[in-house]
């Protein structure tokens, strides 16, 4: 008889472990503002400035002493004209200045009125046809960031708001964490490249790499540089000879396939001969052979991350996104944000959940609710195709019509 199998370990556990495990990388960059999105901040920022530096005007239009409007048949005197990037003169009562957007209010002036309630006559005569309220339509100087402020926190990462928040405060450079160094090789002998062997030509039980190229781009994503090794045969020597060249000058070598139980499966073992294996398989469904483990480096000191994805596309995918993206983001020292699910109803049925933790295929529908995959096998990729997002299910739960699911969208995942 088989001793009993082990439980497998819950997924948060195994992400708990994983992450107890890494340490942020030290190394940093000073690169370009303009180069920096996606990168992960090294420092906090600190502005030196007051965003607005000064107080300016919301509108085109004119600035006024709202003191001097209280009676509505004033005229007031239009004595000056301040274009953005300009700045004016004191304003004395009884007088307008004519202003722009974005231009700085002039001593004296405590509003701006829109120009389409005003009018003007001669010229330089102006009735304001509307209440003015002082304050009005100024933006004030430091209502955005005050001087001294820290405005960004070191692990932020960075993305399109944030890049032009560190460019308000004048910031044309930024320390960011180094980019983490990652080998991918993929195993398998079944696996062909595409453009190698024309899709007529292939050989019976030959099928194309497709991890290769989710993998690639998902670790472009993540702001890492990546040494593609290529297709490693299913042999014990080759692995083992893959493994430890790529320890030497990789943070993290990741591979696909090949850590499953068959005796074809020679990445388990030959990171065991080389380093150690400290996570291996996951109570998550797709995505049950997960491995984590290390490399130990011949010609350096230390020793690099190991991560081997499963082979089937779908359970790659995901491993990918609940494991692998936290990993890389604690190396460069970034936050790792909890799973933020929506809560959507489902709009089909699952009459029996599995045993394991299920990563479901489903999309968002016109009717704000949710709709399954009709195949949810690990090897379908045309099921990430469609979905916009998974359904994350607990062990043994079944779903009716109508049940609040939680749904995690890929969109924050991949962004
Ligand atoms: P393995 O984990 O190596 O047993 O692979 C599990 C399944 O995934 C098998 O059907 C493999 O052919 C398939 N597979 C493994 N690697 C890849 C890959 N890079 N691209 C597409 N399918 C793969
Ligand atoms: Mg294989």
């Amino acid at each position: 008889m088989n001793a009993p199998r082990a439980p497998l370990m819950p997924l948060d556990d195994a992400l708990a472990r994983l992450l107890q495990a890494i340490v942020p990388m030290a190394a940093s960059d000073t690169v370009a503002t303009f180069d920096a999105d996606g990168r992960v901040l090294a420092e906090d920022v600190v502005s030196e400035l007051q965003v607005p530096a000064f107080d300016n005007s919301s509108m085109d239009g004119y600035a006024v002493r709202a003191a001097d409007l209280a009676d509505p048949q004033t005229l007031l005197h239009v004595t000056q004209r301040i274009p953005a990037g300009h700045t004016g003169q004191a304003l004395r009562p009884g007088e307008a200045a004519r202003i722009f957007t974005g231009a700085p209010v002039p001593p004296g002036a405590d509003a701006v009125v829109m120009q389409e309630d005003t009018q003007t006559l001669d010229g330089d005569r102006l009735h304001v046809r509307a209440a003015v309220a002082a304050g009005q339509w100024i933006r004030r100087s430091g209502e955005d960031v005050q001087r001294g402020a820290t405005v960004l926190r070191a692990g932020n990462r960075l993305g399109p708001a944030t890049l032009g928040l560190a460019a308000s405060l004048g910031l044309a450079h930024l320390k960011v964490a180094a980019k983490p160094r990652v080998a991918l090789f993929s195993t398998g002998d079944e696996l062909v490249m595409p453009g190698d062997i024309a899709p007529q030509d292939m050989p019976p039980g030959a099928i194309y790499n497709s991890n290769r190229f989710f993998l690639r781009a998902l670790l472009h994503r993540m702001g890492c540089v990546v040494s593609d090794l290529g297709i490693v045969p299913d042999t014990r020597e080759a692995t083992l000879a893959s493994l430890k060249s790529a320890a030497d000058h990789h943070d993290l070598i990741l591979t696909s396939g090949g850590v499953s139980v068959g005796e074809e499966d020679h990445v388990k073992p030959a990171v065991q001969a080389l380093g150690a294996l400290e996570l291996w398989q996951i109570s998550m469904k797709p995505g049950k052979p997960f491995a984590y483990g290390h490399v130990r480096r011949a010609s350096t000191a230390g020793q690099a991350h190991f991560v081997g994805l499963p082979g089937n596309p779908v359970s790659s995918f995901v491993t990918f996104l609940l494991m692998v993206r936290p990993l890389l983001l604690r190396l460069q020292g970034a936050e790792v944000p909890p799973l933020r699910p929506w809560r959507l109803p489902a709009h089909f049925v699952l009459p029996k959940g599995d045993k394991r933790r299920e990563f479901l295929r489903a999309r968002r529908n016109a009717a704000g609710g949710l709709d399954l995959f009709p195949n949810q096998s690990s090897g379908v990729l045309t099921s990430a195709v469609w979905a916009d997002g998974v359904v994350d299910n607990p062990p043994g739960q079944a779903i009716a019509q109508g049940d609040l699911v939680n749904f995690l969208p890929f969109s924050e995942w991949l962004a």
